[in-house]
């Protein structure tokens, strides 16, 4: 085998969009993935318009509206008593930031990816777990190298390490751990024919959100399933147990819910479940030749929707810094394009970070703070997009355009209304 140009460790959302990115450039890349095959665990995933904005820029857009739902609204209910709390006219939300908010598949966007690579000329290879990363110099600028757990070396001017929560490239950049939250997230998808679906509006993604947990529902496969979420904090992970977030716990979580929610648990897959682990922000990641991105890089709480989304922008904003530090004669000066990449996307991916921790303990609220919440949230402008707009609006390329964070109202602020107008608001 030639050396390519670049090495993308993991097939993942993250490594399938960098790959493509780079190759779209044209580069020679190979994507190392330790499975025996590719593909993706789960059910679905929600795309908003900074993500849909890149894959129309791949030619990736129409295929994957043809393979989701593009939904009407995201409506957020309150879990205790099922009452409207907000909402997103993500039609309107279309015509402000040019591109659709999509729910998809995970199978599907990654199967969406993967494909995309194939027809690119990605070298794919799988049975390949990556076990050590280094640096070389050579006369012709150098690179980095990788051992795999069969002894095998593969080298390349750069690698880009796209190898999830655990990431073993993470190590030589920062000596840390993921980080548990004691939320756990149970998953299931439900057939178009089941009575469940029939009393839900598949134009809609929906959460509800209470005390220490959130149900989320939306449709997919255009409407042949219904996608479930319920996400609650595991008593047992608080009291340090090893065998947290048992269905048991799933059930006795939701008891004080609404009878919607609680009759959507037994359609939830009870074999499997999902820890909820993120790590906290580095703002460095790129040493020498080697380049985190995606999970490796920024593993988030799910809560604002952003994981896969920032992994395929991170690829998108390096394929183009690539165009940008291009010769003639087609060699890339790595040096500069991964310092424009890391200029732009750790503070980024910084604040998506803290805000999703921000948000799930806004959803998560009970007493007199959710009653508070809500008195809030029911006050919120339907086309009030200020706190989106830095998430859903162009993909910076550089830090003077990334958009200002919204910062919202301290929960503990002396302005909060008063707990009884909460109380009964409509
Ligand atoms: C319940 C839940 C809901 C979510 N909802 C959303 C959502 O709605 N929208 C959204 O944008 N995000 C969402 N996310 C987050 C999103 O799923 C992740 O952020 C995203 O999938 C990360 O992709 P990745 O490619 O970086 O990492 P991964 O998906 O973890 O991929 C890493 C890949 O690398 C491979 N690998 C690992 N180690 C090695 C090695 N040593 N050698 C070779 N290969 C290796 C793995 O096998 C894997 O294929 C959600 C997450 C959860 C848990």
């Amino acid at each position: 085998m030639s050396q390519p140009d670049v090495i993308v460790v993991g097939g993942g959302i993250g490594g399938l969009g960098a790959a493509y990115s780079l190759t779209r450039q044209g580069l020679a890349v190979r994507l190392l993935e330790s499975a025996p095959a590719f593909g993706e665990v789960g059910a679905g995933i929600q795309l908003a318009p900074n993500c849909t904005r890149i894959l129309d820029d791949y030619g990736l857009l129409d295929e994957a509206k043809s393979l989701g739902v593009v939904p009407d609204a995201m409506v957020m209910r309150d879990a205790v008593d099922g009452t409207e709390l907000t909402r997103l006219d993500l039609r309107h939300l279309e015509e402000r930031y040019g591109y659709p908010y999509l729910v998809i598949h995970r199978s599907d966007l990654h199967g969406l990816l993967l494909r995309a690579c194939e027809r690119a000329g990605v070298e794919l290879i799988n049975n390949a777990k990556v076990t050590s990363y280094e640096n070389y110099e050579n006369t012709d600028g150098g690179g980095a190298r990788v051992t795999l757990a069969n002894g095998e070396t593969h080298a390349a001017g750069v690698v880009i390490a796209a190898d999830g929560l655990h990431s073993v490239a993470r190590k030589l950049l920062v000596d840390d751990q993921p980080v548990s939250s004691a939320y756990v997230a149970y998953r299931g998808t439900v057939p178009a024919e089941q009575p469940r679906v029939k009393s839900v509006d598949l134009s809609e993604v929906v959460v509800y959100i209470g005390p220490r947990c959130h149900f989320v529902h939306y449709g997919l496969r255009g409407g042949e399933l219904l996608n479930q979420v319920a996400v609650f904090e595991s008593p047992k992970a608080l009291a340090g147990q090893e065998d947290w977030g048992t269905p048991d716990e799933l059930d006795a979580a939701f008891e004080g819910t609404c009878d919607f929610v609680r009759e959507g648990l037994p359609y939830m897959w009870r074999d499997k479940w999902w820890r909820m682990f993120d790590r906290d922000p580095v703002m460095t990641w790129v040493h020498g030749r080697i380049a985190l991105l995606g999970d490796s890089a920024h593993p988030p709480l799910q809560y604002i929707a952003q994981g896969a989304i920032m992994a395929i922008e991170d690829g998108w904003v390096l394929g183009e810094h690539v165009a940008r530090n291009r010769a003639e004669d087609g060699t890339v000066d790595w040096t500069a394009a991964l310092a424009a990449y890391e200029a732009v996307r750790p503070e980024h991916c910084r604040r998506v970070l803290t805000t999703s921790r921000k948000w799930g303990e806004l959803w998560h609220l009970d007493g007199l703070a959710r009653e508070q919440r809500n008195v809030l949230l029911r006050a919120r402008d339907t086309y009030d997009y200020s706190f989106v707009d830095w998430l859903y609006g162009p993909t910076a390329l550089t830090p003077e355009e990334e958009p200002e964070l919204f910062t919202p109202i301290p929960l503990s602020s002396a302005q909060l209304p008063e707990p009884a107008q909460a109380v009964g608001t409509p």
